[in-house]
């Protein structure tokens, strides 16, 4: 964090500053709270033209190329952020989803989303190098219906839905998506289980055809037909993509 310095010659900025130069003081002009480099925030003055615009300076990060509108002079000596253009890479997908998907964010927000995404890049590497003992996997005792007593669990995720694609009516032949059932969901070392309000469903990770996730949800294609199981993200939970990587990881 010590690199950075802002440019000698760079003209201060018009918000009424706290008693430090707010260039020194803030987290986001040290490290970049979307791809956590340091050292790479450039400060942009902001410029108002016949009077339109914030006039408020943008951070731009030359490592990910995030671009964020930066205000220094919010209550009480804080600051908010603004992103405008974010990296959508799935190294970022966390900072893209929380921090990208939003308007302003103020400090405290914006550090902690931040810092959740630094933690879930980390658990994203570490399950695609097939660590996943921090998921601390056990048996369920008892057991549910069809799980046998030594499948280790290692996600529990409610609620989650079995759904079926299929194709509807004859004049605009667009997919409906069906939901078939909803419960709660169990990943184990073996099969992946709803334990639904209508029946049990069950089907081996081998049966498991594609895997994919989006800012939204994640969703498990099993069997032969168009059939799938599906979670919304959960950002303070297991989040899709991270989801998506565990089902991956299990599935080698
Ligand atoms: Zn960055």
């Amino acid at each position: 964090m010590s690199d950075y310095r802002p440019e000698p010659d760079s003209p201060s900025m018009d918000a009424p500053a706290p008693a430090q130069s707010p260039t020194e003081a803030h987290p986001p002009l040290l490290g970049c709270l979307y791809c956590h480099t340091e050292g790479t925030i450039t400060l942009n003055e902001g410029r108002k033209i016949l009077g339109l615009g914030s006039g408020l300076p943008t951070l731009t990060c030359k490592n990910c190329g995030s671009v964020a509108v930066f205000d220094a002079s919010a209550r009480n000596g804080t600051w908010r952020i603004r992103y405008r253009r974010v990296n959508r890479e799935p190294l970022y997908y966390y900072a893209m989803v929380y921090l990208g998907g939003t308007g302003w964010l103020d400090a405290e927000e914006a550090m902690e989303i931040s810092r959740r995404a630094f933690v879930q890049r980390r658990r994203i590497q570490q399950v695609e190098a097939g660590y996943l003992n921090w998921l601390n996997p056990a048996p369920l005792d008892p057991p549910p219906p069809l799980m046998s007593p030594d499948e280790m669990v290692y996600v529990t995720i409610a609620p989650v839905t079995f759904q079926q694609t299929s194709r509807g009516g004859a004049v605009l032949s667009q997919e409906e998506e069906n939901v078939l059932d909803s419960g709660h969901f169990f990943l184990t070392d073996k099969k992946v289980h709803l334990l639904g309000q209508r029946r049990d469903w069950s089907h081996k990770l081998q049966d498991i055809r594609d895997v994919t996730y989006t800012d939204r949800y994640w969703r498990i294609y099993v069997g032969s037909s168009n059939q799938y199981y599906q979670g919304v993200n959960q950002p303070d939970q297991i989040d899709a993509q991270l989801c998506a990587a565990i089902v991956r990881a299990l599935m080698k």
